[in-house]
């Protein structure tokens, strides 16, 4: 069967693969050979589900959006990963991926985080099971996020400030692989999103189809059918619409629409719109699309939304979008910003930056009215106080 799911060699389609440093290639193939069999194993799914249900607090619930839906014309449910503890989906691949590090034997974390979403909530689960953590971190982002860098520490994790480059999220991720590299037996690099080498897509995916799973119970119960008309999410690296979608990657009945950042707009020179702009090229480890110069030089990404900020995509969305499986809508900073105010004021739900731009796509769709769409909600927006407060001041 053609699926939209990895094949056998790690690719989506054209994309993906594991082109990594001759030094790792031992390191990611144990993990190519390892990670289903644990994943899949009766001890992982209880320990892992246990997790989710009393320290993340899932199922998260499945809201009927009322007055969102009245404003758009279709019935909006928003799937609440904002109120997972720590705030965003991220926890739900990290509590999977620091299992399957402790099974696999190491006892060295590393991370690397933009934001310093991922960075909490790596630096979260190694409190949790007592295991070393250090996480790279640009030094523009250490200054720009020093809430986060203050958490992470609190709870025991090194941050390693990283100074080359535009030092962003891009240099600290070579930064990790990087250390990697140096300690290839002791050490498990969690990604924090569906990209990097196969397996880690795909291995993030899985953890992530948790959301997809609920989305389907809860649907049953509210709407009387377990598939939506349309499934949003915001993508950066693609985790949490990974998640969102994976149960109903290959089920045509279900459209896919996907909210990239447009930032000040994709023609502006200050994009995160990967998609958009169409390139083919390799970035931390996989063929995706990416952000390039035309003699093949990552550029550096904008968005207002540091979760979004990111010059690549995961394959497997690379792979949705190429085939059109998937509709891609850049959203720009003005319109995200808008978008989260409009549901803060009809919902009383602040939401993050990111999520926002999710909501933003709401206003570009053409709904029949008996359409059902669900929409994730991928992160809550306290982290984003100063940028909402300060948006409309300049
Ligand atoms: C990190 C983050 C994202 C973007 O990452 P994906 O892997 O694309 O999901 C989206 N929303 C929130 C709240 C985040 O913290």
């Amino acid at each position: 069967m053609n699926s939209y799911l990895v094949d056998q060699e790690g690719y989506y389609g054209e994309f993906g693969g594991a082109y990594v440093p001759e030094i790792l290639h031992q390191c990611v193939e144990n993990l190519q050979k390892a990670y289903l069999p644990i994943l899949e194993s009766a001890d992982f799914q209880q320990e892992y589900h246990a997790l989710l249900r009393d320290y993340v607090g899932r199922p998260s619930p499945l809201y009927l959006a009322k007055r969102l839906s009245e404003r758009y014309g279709a019935t909006i449910y928003l799937k609440r990963e904002d109120l997972n503890h720590t705030g965003a989906h991220k926890i739900n691949n990290t509590v999977g991926q620091i299992l399957l590090a402790r099974r696999m034997g190491k006892r060295r974390i590393i991370a690397e985080t933009g934001a310093g979403q991922h960075g909490v909530a790596t630096a979260t689960v190694c409190a949790l099971m007592d295991m070393e953590c250090i996480v790279y971190m640009g030094e523009t982002d250490v200054q720009r996020q020093h809430v986060n860098v203050e958490k992470m520490k609190m709870l025991g994790a090194t941050v390693v400030p990283v100074k080359s480059g535009n030092k962003t999220l891009k240099d600290a991720t070579n930064e990790a692989i990087r250390d990697w590299c140096c300690h290839p037996s002791d050490t498990f690099y969690i990604i924090g999103s569906t990209v990097g080498p196969h397996p880690y897509p795909d291995l993030v995916a899985r953890l992530q189809s948790i959301i997809s799973q609920e989305i389907k119970g809860q649907l049953q119960e509210h709407a009387g059918r377990d598939y939506p008309d349309y499934l949003m999410a915001c993508v950066g690296g693609g985790s949490n619409a990974a998640g969102t979608i994976y149960h109903y990657i290959d089920d045509p009945r279900v459209k896919i629409v996907l909210a990239e950042a447009g930032g000040l707009g994709v023609d502006s020179g200050k994009t995160a719109a990967t998609i958009a702009l169409g390139q083919v090229g390799i970035l931390h480890g996989a063929k995706s699309y990416v952000i390039q110069s035309p003699d093949g030089q990552i550029e550096e990404p904008y968005s207002i939304s540091a979760g979004l900020d990111y010059p690549g995509i995961g394959p497997m969305h690379a792979n949705l979008a190429a085939k059109g499986r998937a509709r891609v809508i850049p959203v720009n900073d003005d319109e995200a910003v808008a978008a989260a105010y409009e549901l803060t004021r009809l919902e009383g739900i602040i939401p993050a930056l990111e999520s926002a731009h999710a909501l933003g796509a709401l206003s570009k769709m053409q709904f029949r009215p008996e359409d059902v769409v669900v929409l994730t909600v991928s992160g809550r927006g306290d982290k984003d106080m100063e940028t909402y407060l300060n948006y409309y001041k300049k």
